[in-house]
């Protein structure tokens, strides 16, 4: 999720009137497939119907609507949003053949993680790509 540019926050799933209360304060939608704690919390959360991956982010992005998704625009392990830099910044700080195959990057003000266009990011592209295919097809 944090990957598609969502604001993102993870709690355990032990303690369901934390999720309300983080829910209600942050005023973020949860996330649960639990049907009992999604009525509990009626408009703040969306009951992910389905148990894979792809088929939950595609819900998701239904529900809060496509304009929402801002794709590579956070840090994945932060959950801060991504600052860009200028290439000449990030040489001798990424593998050699990354600087000299790549022109964009960007890095996480927070934990200081740098972020570029590589493979993982086209494989998540594609990914991206086919939920949001996915969605038009059915708006059809
Ligand atoms: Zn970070």
């Amino acid at each position: 999720m944090r990957i598609l540019g969502f604001d993102v926050e993870y709690v355990s799933m032990c303690d369901p009137s934390r999720v309300a209360r983080v829910a209600r304060q942050s005023r973020r939608k949860a996330l649960t497939r639990n049907r009992k704690l999604a009525e509990r919390l009626g408009e703040d959360s969306i009951l992910l119907e389905s148990e894979h991956v792809r088929d939950q982010l595609q819900q998701v992005v239904n529900t809060v609507g496509h304009g929402a998704c801002d794709p590579f625009s956070r840090c994945n392990v932060c959950n801060v949003k991504l600052v860009s830099v200028e290439r000449a910044r990030v040489k001798g700080r990424v593998p050699e053949y990354v600087y000299t195959t790549h022109r964009e990057f960007s890095i996480c003000p927070s934990c200081g993680r740098y972020y570029w266009q590589g493979t993982h990011w086209e494989k998540m592209c594609e990914e991206i790509r086919m939920v949001v295919e996915g969605e038009q097809n059915e708006s059809k």
